[in-house]
């Protein structure tokens, strides 16, 4: 497995494969990796010849009283998890490479980025897109593979493909959860054991919305009061946002449509956790 740093090191990593005929999958990520991240991988590698993972947290993604600096890493227990799933190269870049003096280009996808995290977190997704644009851009992979539990980002980067012509096919993979429902981040290292039993209330919101919607409940409004109910009945919960909105538009729907994303962003403690689950009926 190659450790790829440089953007120069890396263009010559792919073009040597390239001529040989080889597909390239890319999995960008932040790091300190999970199952969550590792399905990506696993779906990279059944598609691709050659699977390249990106590790680079990302500072025009995060705003300026966000975790940036806290936000948890593990190079050495990363590398060995590449390492067992078969990837075939680490790209890791410093900041500095990414971001060169003088950095002043920016890539701003438009009316899906305002809605749900985008609204709560100002310039992250034009953050997420530059990034995700540099990284196309550098190792030019013929498919990218992003995870639904990061279901707006998924919507971003489809959007910024489709407008701007990118030549990447985005396969977007489901939310690996654990036992009790809680889908698996890196932010989950943030709680404490009493956090960690609190942060549950996410998935059971969630999972009163869609059985409402299943039960025949048909006014968005009612399912966003039972998610908000059922959050506030854990007193240590701050909702961010309690979301019913169309999975194409990201935008807030009144009634249920036959495709209907639920999405809620909740405080638990210091640590702001996300989810959702698409809803069809
Ligand atoms: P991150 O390192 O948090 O930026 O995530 C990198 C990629 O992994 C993104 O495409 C995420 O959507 C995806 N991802 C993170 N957590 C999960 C999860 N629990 N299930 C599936 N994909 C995930």
């Amino acid at each position: 497995m190659e450790i790829l740093t440089t953007v120069s090191a890396t263009r010559r990593f792919i073009a040597a494969h390239k001529q040989q005929g080889k597909t390239v999958g890319l999995v960008p990520t932040m790091g300190y990796l999970h199952q969550g991240h590792l399905s990506l991988v696993e779906g990279a590698r059944k598609d691709n010849d050659v699977v390249v993972v990106s590790i680079f947290v990302n500072p025009t993604q995060f705003g300026p009283q966000e975790d940036l600096d806290r936000y948890p890493r593990d190079m050495e227990k990363d590398r060995n998890s590449c390492h067992q799933a078969g990837v075939d190269a680490i790209f890791m870049p410093s900041a500095a490479e990414m971001y060169q003096p003088g950095f002043d280009t920016w890539v701003q996808v438009g009316s899906v980025t305002e809605t749900l995290c985008g609204a709560s977190r100002p310039g992250h997704f034009r953050g997420v897109a530059t990034v995700v644009t540099k990284l196309f851009n550098i190792v030019q992979p013929h498919r990218a593979y992003f995870g639904l539990k990061d279901f707006q980002q998924a919507v971003v980067i489809k959007k910024m493909v489709q407008d701007l012509n990118m030549p990447v096919e985005i396969v977007a993979l489901p939310t690996v959860r654990e036992e009790d429902g809680l889908a698996v981040s890196s932010r989950n290292e943030y709680l404490t054991p009493k956090e960690r039993a609190q942060a549950r209330v996410l998935y059971r919101a969630l999972r009163a919305g869609k059985e409402l919607i299943l039960a025949g409940e048909c006014q968005a409004q009612a399912i966003r009061k039972a998610m908000e109910d059922e959050i506030n009945s854990v007193p240590a919960a701050k909702i961010d946002y309690v979301s019913v909105c169309d999975p194409t538009t990201l935008a807030e729907v009144d009634a249920i449509a036959p495709a209907t994303l639920l999405a809620l962003a909740v405080k638990i403690g210091d640590t702001r956790l996300i989810d959702n689950m698409l809803v069809e009926i």
